[in-house]
C-alpha cells in the first residue's frame, strides 16, 4: 500500500488556502492554460497585455491575508462593537422576524443569492414569478394597477417618482411640493436629486402652509400616509386639489399599514412608493431592502426600474420575462426612464415570500397586533401624565416631552431602548412585528416618574381601541390570488420555495460568464455574517457610538478599496454602480461649480459605454456627446480631441471604461486623460471592469478622477438575481469634499445624500471585507491576472470557431482582456443563425449565455472570472464548438435553416415528449447533444419566449391558474 502524498507544511497558518479555493484553476490547469496562450507565466502574459505605463510598480498596501476562520474571528470581533437596542426608531426602518423557511432557504441559499438579473427569461422563471408576486402584492395593498420589481430604497424611489411625475406633467411648473410629515432621508434625496434638474423644492412647515402651496403652482405634490410622526390623515381632499391643478399626487406609504388603512389609489394617488423593508428583510443599518413604486396604468411607459410582465413561450404557455425594456437605460440610454440597472431583487424576493407565507389574514393579523400594542402605549402613556399627540396612528406614537426629551432619550439607552429624537421637544416611539408586552412595560418603565406604578397591559389589552380613524379603515379586499393561499404551512413553502429555484439557473449550477458582470465565487464564508444579529439587527440612525462597527467595517473597507483604485476618498453610500456613477457626476459638478465654472455641462460618452453612463450624466444635469471608438475597439482619440476642443468652455467630464467595455487595455488611456484634462475637463473611470485590475494598475494613478466600483461585480457580492449591489464612488484629493454626505450623521456635503441611509446598502459591506482580508495584496493580484489568463485560453481556444472582435496581437497568439467578444455576425448571412439564437441553445447544454448583444449588437461577451474552474470553462467550450458544427450543419445546407436545434431551442421536456414531433433533426439531437447531459440534465421550463407578444398585451401582475390549461 502507497502512502498518499502528504504535502509539506510551510507554516502553521495558511493563508493561502483560501485564495487557492476563491481561484478556480489550480496550479497544473494553469501551465497548461499559459502554454495553449502561448506565455511563458502569468507575468509574462499581463506584461503584453496591460500597457507598461499604467503597471502598478509597487504590491497594494494591505493586511497579509488570513485564512477564513481568522477572518471570521476578526470579523466577529469588529461586529461585537455594534450595540443591538431594541429599536422603536421606526422612520422607515423596523424590527421584523424573517420566517427560519425564508431566511435558510431564500437569504441565505445561493441557488437565490447567485442569480443573475432575468434578462435570459427562459432560465429565470422562477425569480420571475416570485418577482411578479412582489409586484402583485404591491398593486394589491395601494390599489394601483401597475407596479416595478424594486427600487433601490424608498428615498431614491421618492426621487424617481418626482422624476416620473416631471416626465408626464403637462405643467411648466418645475416646483416640486414636499410635505414636512415626509422621513427626512426622503426629503434630503429629493433634494439631492432636484437640484441639478432645476427643479424647485418646496417643503411648506406648516398644515396651512401645505394647503397654501397646494393652490399654488407645482407639477407634483408628495405627502406620506402615515406621516414621519405617525399621523394617519385622509388626504383625498389634497388629492382632488392637486388633481385640479394638472399636477400629479405622489404618496409614500408603509405596506404593512396599508393591510388595516384604505389604499392610496383609492382616494386619488397617482404614484405610491415605499419600502418593503419590514416584510422580513432585517434593518441591517439601512439596506439592502427593495423599495417599490406603483402607479396609474397611464404612466407604465414612464415608470423606472424593471417590470415582470406574462408573455408566451414558442408552445403558446404563459411565460415571464421583463417588460417594456425600451423604457430602460441600455437600451434608452440618456433618455431612460430611470439610470437603474442592479435594484433590490433579493430584498423584493423575500419580501414576496413573506406575503406568501403569510397571506392576506397573516399580514393583517402582524399588522392588528402592532396597530393594538400601539393603542395600549399610548394610553398607558397618558396615565403615566405624558402628552401623546392625539392624531391617528398604526405604529408610531409622537409624544411631547418638552425638557425632559433628552433625559428620557438617555434613560432609554441606559434600559437598553432606541427612541427616535424627533425634535428637542418631543420623541417618537414606533413599534413593529416583534414589539412584546415586555416591550410595552420597558416602554412604560422609561416614562414613568420614580416610584410611579406601571399601568397594567392586560386590563388596557381588553379595553384599548384601535387608533386608526374609522373612515380609513381598509374595506376592499387584497392577495386574492391563489398563490398567497395555498403555502402557509411550512413544509408547503419549502416546496414552494424549492420548486421556483428550480426552474432558474444560479452559480450554484453553472458558470454564468456575463462580460461585464463579473460573476465570481460567493465565498459562503463571505456570505456567513451578513445575518449575524450585530450587523442585522442595527438600525441605520441608532446613536452613532452604538454602530462603532459598522464604522470601523466602512473606515476599512474604504481604506482598502482606496489602496486597490489609487483614490484618495471614498464614499459606501452609493447602492448600486449606477448610483456610484450619478454621484460621481454630481461631485464632479460640483467642483466645477466651486470653481465658478458651473456652466461645464457636457459630457463625452464613447459610443461603447454602458447605458448607465449617459443615464447618470442625464440625470446629473449634463448634456452627452458622444464620441466614436476606432476599429481596434479603443475610444477614437482624434474624434475626442475634435470633441475636447469643440466644447472646451462647457467640458464637464470624460467617462470611460478601463479596461473597455470591448475588452480592450487601450494603450492611450494617459494621453486620453490628459487631454481631457487641458480642457479643464475631469475624467471619469466607470469601474466595473475592475476585476482586470486589481493589483495590476489603479485608475486613480493613471489619469482617472473620480471612478464607481460593483462591489456586487468585482468584491464578492452576490448578484442576487439583480440586486443588491454597492456602487462606491471614488475620487481624487481634490474632489472629496464633494462626495455625498448625510445629514443623519452630521456629515453636510455640497451635493448631499445619495441614499436614503448613510451607509447605503450597510448589511452587505461584509461580504467584501471578508474577500479583501482573505486574499490579501497577492492574492487579488494573483485573481486578477487569472481572470484575464482565462478570458484568453477561452479567446484562443475558440479562435478557430469564433473569432474575437478587438484582440489585439500578443507574442504567441492573439490578446483580449479579462473578457473576449466573440463576434457572430457574420452567421446571419451563412445560416440565419443570430447571437440569440445561440444563447438559448446554450440552455440546452445546461449553460447560461454570455452577455447577449452588448456592447455590439450580435455579439457574445464572455467573462470567465478567475473564479471558474478549467474544467467548467471546458465544458463551456466544448458546448460552443458543438454548436459551431450545428450551425455548420445548416450552412452546408444539410439541415433547414428555420427549422433547427438553434432556432428552436431552448427544448422543454413538453415539447421534447409530445406526440407530435414535426422536426428533421432528433429528440436525442435536441435534448442531449453531449452524451454528459443524458447524467446531468436542466430542462428548462418554458421554451424560447415571445418578447413582443407581452409589450402588446401587457400584464404584470400574477396569472390566472387557469391559463395554464389551454
Ligand atoms: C454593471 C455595469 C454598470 C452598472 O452597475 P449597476 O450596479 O448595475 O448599476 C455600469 N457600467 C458597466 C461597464 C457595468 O458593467
Amino acid at each position: 500500500m502507497t502512502m498518499p502524498h502528504v504535502p509539506a507544511l510551510h507554516s502553521l497558518e495558511d493563508p493561502d488556502e483560501f485564495i487557492a479555493r476563491h481561484i478556480g484553476p489550480s496550479e497544473a490547469d494553469e501551465a497548461l492554460m499559459l502554454s495553449v496562450v502561448g506565455a511563458a507565466s502569468r507575468a509574462a502574459l499581463i506584461a503584453e497585455i496591460v500597457p507598461p505605463g499604467i503597471a502598478r510598480r509597487a504590491p497594494m498596501r494591505l493586511p497579509p491575508a488570513v485564512g477564513e476562520a481568522q477572518a471570521l474571528a476578526e470579523l466577529q470581533q469588529l461586529a461585537a462593537r455594534n450595540q443591538q437596542l431594541k429599536s422603536f426608531i421606526g422612520q422607515g426602518y423596523y424590527g421584523t422576524h424573517t420566517p427560519g423557511v425564508i431566511l435558510r432557504n431564500v437569504l441565505e441559499n445561493p441557488a437565490w443569492y447567485t442569480a443573475y438579473t432575468p434578462y435570459q427569461a427562459e432560465i429565470s422563471q422562477g425569480r420571475m414569478e416570485a418577482l411578479i408576486n412582489f409586484q402583485t402584492m404591491v398593486c394589491d395593498l395601494t390599489a394601483l394597477p401597475i407596479a416595478n420589481a424594486s427600487l433601490l430604497d424608498e428615498a431614491t424611489a421618492a426621487a424617481e417618482a418626482m422624476t416620473l411625475a416631471l416626465r408626464m406633467s403637462q405643467s411648466a411648473s418645475r416646483r416640486f411640493v414636499v410635505s414636512a410629515g415626509t422621513h427626512p432621508q426622503t426629503i434630503e434625496v429629493i433634494r439631492t436629486r432636484a437640484q441639478p434638474l432645476g427643479i424647485e423644492v418646496l417643503v411648506p412647515d406648516s398644515p396651512t402652509a401645505w394647503q397654501q402651496a397646494l393652490e399654488g403652482d407645482y407639477f407634483a405634490a408628495l405627502a406620506q400616509y402615515p406621516a414621519t410622526d405617525g399621523r394617519i390623515a385622509y388626504l383625498g381632499a389634497d388629492a382632488a386639489l392637486i388633481h385640479a391643478r394638472q399636477a400629479a399626487f405622489i404618496v409614500a406609504t408603509d405596506l404593512l399599514a396599508l393591510t388595516l388603512l384604505t389604499p392610496p389609489g383609492e382616494w386619488g394617488a397617482d404614484i405610491v412608493v415605499g419600502s418593503s423593508q419590514r416584510l422580513g428583510m432585517p434593518m441591517g443599518a439601512g439596506g439592502p431592502h427593495a423599495a417599490f413604486m406603483a402607479c396609474r396604468d397611464a404612466y407604465k411607459r414612464a415608470l423606472p426600474g424593471r417590470i415582470v410582465g406574462v408573455s408566451r413561450d414558442a408552445q403558446g404557455q404563459p411565460a415571464y420575462r421583463l417588460a417594456l425594456q425600451t423604457r430602460e437605460q441600455h437600451i434608452r440610454r440618456e433618455k431612460a426612464t430611470s439610470n437603474i440597472c442592479t435594484a433590490q431583487v433579493l430584498p423584493a424576493v423575500i419580501a414576496s415570500m413573506y406575503a406568501v407565507y403569510h397571506g392576506p389574514e397573516g399580514l393583517t393579523r402582524i399588522a392588528l397586533r402592532v396597530a393594538r400594542y400601539c393603542a395600549i402605549l399610548a394610553e398607558g402613556l397618558t396615565q403615566l401624565g405624558h402628552s401623546v399627540a392625539e392624531h391617528g396612528s398604526f405604529d408610531t406614537l409622537l409624544v411631547h416631552t418638552g425638557s425632559a426629551t433628552e433625559t428620557l432619550a438617555r434613560r432609554a439607552v441606559g434600559l437598553g431602548a432606541n427612541l427616535r429624537r424627533y425634535s428637542s421637544e418631543a420623541l417618537g416611539i414606533a413599534l413593529d412585528e416583534t414589539t412584546t408586552r415586555a416591550d410595552i412595560a420597558l416602554l412604560w418603565q422609561i416614562f414613568a416618574a420614580p416610584g410611579q406604578a406601571l399601568p397594567d397591559v392586560a386590563a388596557l389589552e381588553a379595553g384599548s381601541t384601535l387608533r386608526i380613524p374609522a373612515a380609513l379603515r381598509r374595506t376592499s379586499t387584497f392577495l386574492t390570488h391563489p398563490v398567497f393561499h395555498r403555502h402557509h404551512a411550512e413544509t408547503a413553502m419549502l416546496r414552494y420555495i424549492r420548486a421556483l429555484s428550480d426552474k432558474d439557473l444560479a452559480l450554484d449550477r453553472t458558470m454564468i460568464p456575463l462580460g461585464s458582470c463579473t460573476m465570481k465565487l460567493n465565498a459562503t464564508s463571505e456570505m456567513i455574517p451578513i445575518t449575524w444579529p450585530a450587523f442585522a439587527q442595527i438600525h441605520p440612525f441608532a446613536p452613532g457610538d452604538q454602530l462603532a462597527g459598522y464604522r470601523q467595517l466602512d473606515t476599512e473597507l474604504r481604506a482598502w478599496l482606496c489602496e486597490a483604485t489609487g483614490y484618495a476618498g471614498i464614499s459606501l453610500q452609493p447602492n448600486a454602480g449606477s448610483q456610484g456613477e450619478y454621484a460621481g457626476l454630481l461631485a464632479i459638478h460640483a467642483y466645477h461649480a466651486a470653481n465658478g465654472q458651473s456652466q461645464r455641462d457636457i459630457c463625452l460618452i464613447p459610443s461603447s459605454a454602458h447605458g448607465t453612463n449617459p443615464a447618470s450624466a442625464q440625470m446629473a444635469g449634463l448634456e452627452v456627446v458622444v464620441t466614436a471608438c476606432d476599429a481596434q475597439g479603443n475610444v477614437d482619440l482624434a474624434d475626442l480631441a475634435d470633441k475636447c476642443a469643440q466644447y472646451s468652455e462647457r467640458l464637464s467630464c470624460v467617462m470611460i471604461t478601463y479596461p473597455s467595455t470591448h475588452g480592450v487595455f487601450e494603450a492611450r488611456v494617459e494621453e486620453l486623460c490628459a487631454l481631457v484634462h487641458r480642457h479643464g475637463g475631469r475624467v471619469y473611470v466607470d469601474g466595473a471592469n475592475m476585476n482586470a485590475l486589481v493589483g495590476i494598475a489603479a485608475p486613480g494613478a493613471f489619469g482617472g478622477d473620480v471612478s464607481h466600483l460593483n462591489l456586487h461585480k468585482t468584491f464578492c457580492i452576490p448578484h442576487g438575481g439583480g440586486g443588491p449591489g454597492v456602487g462606491p464612488v471614488c475620487v481624487v484629493e481634490d474632489l472629496v469634499p464633494f462626495l455625498p454626505g448625510h445629514a443623519s450623521t452630521g456629515l453636510h456635503s455640497g451635493v448631499g445624500a445619495v441614499s436614503a441611509a448613510p451607509l447605503g446598502n450597510a448589511a452587505v459591506l461584509p461580504i467584501s471585507w471578508m474577500y479583501m482580508r482573505m486574499m490579501g495584496a497577492e492574492g487579488l493580484k494573483r485573481a486578477s491576472e487569472t481572470a484575464i489568463l482565462s478570458a484568453n485560453y477561452i479567446s484562443c481556444r475558440l479562435q478557430a470557431h469564433y473569432p474575437t472582435l478587438y484582440a489585439s496581437p500578443g507574442a504567441a497568439g492573439q490578446r483580449v482582456g479579462h473578457e473576449c467578444i466573440l463576434d457572430l455576425r457574420g452567421f446571419k448571412a451563412t445560416s440565419g443563425v443570430t447571437a440569440e439564437d445561440v444563447a438559448k441553445r446554450l440552455i440546452d447544454y445546461g449553460l447560461h449565455a454570455p452577455t447577449l448583444s452588448f456592447p455590439v449588437p450580435n455579439t457574445l461577451m464572455v467573462e470567465p472570472t478567475e473564479s471558474e474552474p478549467l474544467e467548467e470553462i471546458e465544458r463551456f467550450i466544448a458546448a460552443m464548438i458543438a454548436i459551431r458544427a450545428e450551425i455548420r450543419a445548416i450552412e452546408s445546407g444539410e439541415v433547414s435553416r428555420t427549422d433547427n436545434v438553434l432556432k428552436n431551442a431552448p427544448h422543454t421536456a413538453a415539447a421534447l415528449l409530445s406526440a407530435d414531433w414535426p422536426h428533421e433533426h432528433s429528440r436525442e439531437q435536441a435534448a442531449f447533444p453531449q452524451p454528459a447531459l443524458r447524467h446531468a440534465k436542466y430542462w428548462p421550463p418554458v421554451a424560447r419566449i415571445d418578447n413582443v407578444h407581452g409589450d402588446r398585451n401587457l400584464h404584470c401582475s400574477c396569472i390566472p391558474l387557469d391559463s395554464y390549461l389551454s
